[in-house]
């Protein structure tokens, strides 16, 4: 089950998590604000409402994460969303990052390609307040070159390599956050499009995520 109550408690709690993202080094107040107003326990079993508010990830079904706050949070500050920005997700998992976005102003096109996933966030009904999230069942690394170009991607599972189609479907001067490494750690890169197609790449922190596999799972 669920929970759909958002109650005094849980604000205070999710002050705290604000608190404790912004002492780690999170100064966008754009972000800290969605983090502070969405209520996360929507996203989790009711088994995990006060630990919601924990600066961690948790499991979601099929094997899947909600990340962290604070890694939700970091990339959503690298990806330096503006109002009205298009925005491709890749891997969707609870929603949770694609809300944060939409909050901070972003037209989210978000992708995942586990069947069971996707067809979860249909029937979450906080879900319905966000007309500016658009949900794809499919593989992300093939993007949405119907949708495309989008002024930043940004990817929520391990990618083992840059996805060249994502790259190709970023707007000139649009930008890629991706946590990038075949490994159990992965390095956080955001990789802009220059002029000319020209790449250029920064390098952040470490993350560890759950990969991002090729193709669709039914
Ligand atoms: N953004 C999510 C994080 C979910 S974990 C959240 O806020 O909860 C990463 C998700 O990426 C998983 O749900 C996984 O199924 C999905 N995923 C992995 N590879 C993918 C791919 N190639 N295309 C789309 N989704 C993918």
């Amino acid at each position: 089950m669920r929970p759909n109550e958002d109650t005094y408690r849980h604000k205070g709690l999710r002050r705290k998590l604000v608190d404790t993202i912004r002492s780690k080094g999170i100064t966008d107040e754009k972000v800290l604000e969605a983090i502070g107003n969405i209520p996360r326990h929507f996203f989790l079993d009711s088994a995990f409402d006060e630990k919601a508010y924990e600066d961690r990830a948790f499991p979601i079904g099929e094997g899947q994460t909600i990340s962290q706050p604070y890694t939700v949070a970091y990339q959503t500050q690298l990806l330096e969303v503006k109002n009205f920005d298009k925005v491709l997700e890749i891997g969707t998992g609870s929603a949770y990052q694609a809300t944060v976005l939409a909050t901070v102003g972003a037209q989210v096109y978000t992708i995942e390609r586990q069947k069971k996933l996707f067809d979860h966030n249909k029937v979450f009904a906080f879900l319905k307040k966000f007309h500016t999230i658009k949900f794809f069942y499919g593989d992300g690394f093939e993007g949405l070159p119907t949708y495309a170009p989008f002024d930043k991607v940004i990817i929520t599972a391990a990618a083992p390599h840059v996805p060249e189609k994502l790259i190709q479907q970023l707007k000139p001067g649009g930008m890629m956050v991706i946590p990038l490494g075949a490994g159990e750690v992965q390095q956080m890169k955001r990789i802009t499009k220059l002029e000319n197609d020209v790449l250029k790449e920064e390098v952040f922190d470490n993350f560890s995520f759950v990969p991002m596999k090729e193709g669709k799972k039914g």
